[in-house]
């Protein structure tokens, strides 16, 4: 194990910093040799079979290219469960699973009916309804390959959420529904301002449908979302969205001109405005 950790630090020495290298080495040897993390350490004087070698070689020329690893091995963990991804959905992220968690709390015992707006590889609903007994989930994207994802991750993971081909900023009329106690939304928020700030394994690898905004509108999904919330949710009902870190004061603007109530933002873990929630009152007034 010494000399193809060596391999790896030679190879992306220079492309990631130490401490990337260092897990992502973790990452490789756990899964091309099917150990847990104490194995890896209580093994590493092991020899390395010569088909594993070719595997970690081929792993290593793929991260050089600045694929992310999740993509390479087609699953990351989310919530605690393992999730299906590649390039037609958007990794998880940690950030999600704060906003997640966030719903878990608040509707505990409570069975909710959960809408998510943009789901990707399905892991928004199928957090929730691992998570909280009795609650119903609907997922809509507008991409079909994300859905076969998402579906498969449904199943994968023994959760029932319904997922349907849904183009949201195409939606005319919106019917009144009145059917979900929670809509929720990770919509695309990233600028052409903050691509200019992100890593390649994310610009050149990740689906743009599912980040990138114009930037003459970056809050054209959320005034969608709004306006749906208003309608589709049940009076007391809640909208969490997962927003853009400098977008927090317009988008509490935005759910208060909607006429929402109780707006609440979050920062995540790194210290970021990221989440909000707000309630659906008795009678929603716009402001205008
Ligand atoms: N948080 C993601 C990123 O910065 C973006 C997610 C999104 O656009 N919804 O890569």
């Amino acid at each position: 194990m010494q000399a193809a950790k060596k391999m790896i630090f030679d190879q992306l020495s220079g492309i990631y910093e130490k401490k990337e290298i260092e897990s992502l080495s973790m990452l490789i040897f756990e899964k091309v040799l099917g150990l847990t993390r104490i194995q890896v350490h209580l093994r590493h004087n092991e020899t390395i079979a010569a088909a594993n070698l070719v595997q970690i070689k081929e792993i290593i020329n793929r991260l050089a290219q600045f694929e992310p690893i999740q993509y390479i091995f087609g699953e990351t963990e989310f919530y605690g469960c393992v999730f299906k991804v590649n390039p037609s959905v958007l990794i998880p992220r940690p950030e999600t699973e704060e906003l997640v968690d966030w719903i878990i709390n608040d509707y505990k015992h409570l069975s909710p009916a959960i809408l998510d707006i943009g789901t990707g590889s399905g892991c928004i609903p199928i957090s929730l309804v691992k998570n909280l007994q009795g609650a119903s989930a609907e997922g809509w994207d507008i991409s079909i390959s994300a859905l076969h994802v998402a579906s498969e991750n449904a199943r994968a993971n023994t959760a029932n959420v319904n997922f349907q081909c849904v183009d949201i900023l195409n939606l005319t009329d919106l019917p009144s529904r009145v059917e979900y106690d929670i809509l929720v939304s990770n919509p695309p928020y990233v600028t052409t301002v903050d691509k200019e700030l992100m890593q390649k394994n994310v610009t050149h690898f990740e689906p743009h449908i599912a980040l990138f905004v114009p930037d003459s509108d970056p809050l054209i999904f959320y005034r969608k979302i709004a306006e749906m919330a208003t309608k589709y949710l049940k009076i007391g009902g809640h909208l969490y969205l997962e927003i853009n870190e400098k977008s927090g004061i317009e988008m509490i603007d935005l759910l208060f001109s909607k006429g929402f109530t109780n707006i609440t933002q979050r920062k995540d873990i790194n210290g970021k405005d990221r989440m909000i929630r707000c309630e659906k009152p008795n009678l929603i007034t716009e402001h205008n």
